[in-house]
């Protein structure tokens, strides 16, 4: 075992604070890395705050968050192939899955049906308890890490590792590209990486913000035209125009409304993961044979694709970055849709 150093909530709810723990020794086919920079997902506090409970067999403390990890190979083990001392590697939000399953062998790895392995608040196939990237080291099987791009820089990457691929991920699979009309409810760390993203892909995009605050970054960003959800008639002029609309939003909001801005045939993902669950009203769906779907991150073979795109495209996140003593603080930031547009942990603070 090897020691590391992090920051962990004790509990639930408990803010975040110093803490020491072990992680395995590398195996043949493990790498070790030494963490750079790691993202503040929403996911994060939601699991530091155990508002997914209903929805998850446990949630285990103390936990250390965070599993959009980007840093430099340290070590490998001696039949590691595909990365070598001193690689850009990044590891998202799972380390581990059967390998065997249908969905395994697909490259959905986040669907294993045996059950994905996550990056923190999961255990491993020993059935220790997993830690995230709010550390310094990870220890990791070379097959559950990612290239980061060459060409930008490592800790506007590190999101990607999450907030990139759950939005390039659906934005793939429902032909997002040239002709189509895509809304990106809810503009934080997920929904600006949705405006890059689609725009990259040709599509026309649309943001659909609480407010018009952050309108300028929304064109910024790529987006062809934004929102305000406050203005009710955002509701009547837009109604029937979109072919995907993908949700973000962390908190409950009104579906029904959201689905009558799908013409007919089209699909509203959802991405956001509110505590509470939502009514959904028939005739919302049926009216113009409309769906609403759901998507999940995406699989290595997926992630590595986008991580690629985004290096062909010149395509990183808007970060701002912290020390890992700022976390609560951040946190908090991020509750209140302040934050532009992902924070980012240097983690060489946490070695001050
Ligand atoms: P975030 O940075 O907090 O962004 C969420 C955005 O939603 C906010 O910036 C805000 O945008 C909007 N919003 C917040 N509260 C709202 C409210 N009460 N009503 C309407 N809009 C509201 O969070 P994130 O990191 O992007 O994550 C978003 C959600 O996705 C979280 O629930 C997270 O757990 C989940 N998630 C899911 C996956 C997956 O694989 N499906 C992966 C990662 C994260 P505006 O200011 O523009 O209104
Ligand atoms: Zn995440
Ligand atoms: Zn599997």
């Amino acid at each position: 075992m090897s020691k590391c150093k992090g920051y962990a909530a004790l509990e639930a709810r408990a803010p975040l604070g110093p803490y020491s723990f072990e992680r395995r020794e590398a195996r043949e086919h493990d790498i070790v890395i030494d963490i750079k920079y790691c993202g503040v997902c929403h996911s994060d506090i939601h699991q530091t705050r155990d508002e997914w409970s209903k929805y998850q067999e446990e949630s285990i403390f103390p936990m250390v968050p965070g599993h959009e990890i980007a840093g430099i190979v340290e070590a490998v083990g001696n039949k590691v192939t595909k990365y070598k001392v001193g690689d850009k590697v990044g590891v998202g939000c799972f380390v581990d899955s059967c390998r065997t399953c249908s969905e395994c062998r697909q490259g959905l790895e986040q669907y294993c049906t045996v059950g994905t392995i996550w990056t923190y608040n999961g255990r491993d196939k020993e059935g220790k308890p997993t830690y995230g990237g709010y550390s310094d080291k990870i220890v990791v099987d070379e097959n559950y890490a990612l290239r980061m791009p060459e060409n930008l820089p490592l800790d506007a990457c590190a999101p990607l590792l999450c907030a990139g691929i759950t939005l390039y991920s659906p934005l793939k699979h429902w032909n997002a590209g040239p002709g189509k009309k895509v809304a990106i409810i809810g503009l934080g760390g997920l929904g600006h990486m949705g405006v890059k993203l689609a725009h990259a892909l040709g599509a026309e995009v649309t943001v659909l913000s609480q407010s018009l605050k952050k309108q300028a970054d929304g064109k910024r960003l790529g987006a062809d035209h934004f929102y305000a959800t406050s203005d009710p008639e955002t509701f009547t002029k837009l109604a029937g125009y979109f072919d995907l609309i993908i949700n973000t939003v962390s908190a409950p909001i009104d579906w029904n409304a959201y689905l009558n801005l799908l013409k007919t045939d089209g699909t509203m993902v959802i991405v956001g993961l509110p505590e509470k669950d939502i009514p959904l009203g028939a005739f919302s769906l049926t009216a113009r044979r409309r769906s609403v779907a759901g998507s999940q991150i995406g699989g290595i073979r997926e992630t590595q694709e986008m991580l690629d795109f985004c290096a062909k495209h010149g395509v990183a996140c808007d970060i701002e970055i912290v020390p890992i003593q700022k976390i609560n603080e951040a946190y908090e930031r991020v509750l209140k849709s302040d934050v532009r547009y992902r924070f980012v942990i240097d983690m060489a603070s946490l070695r001050k």
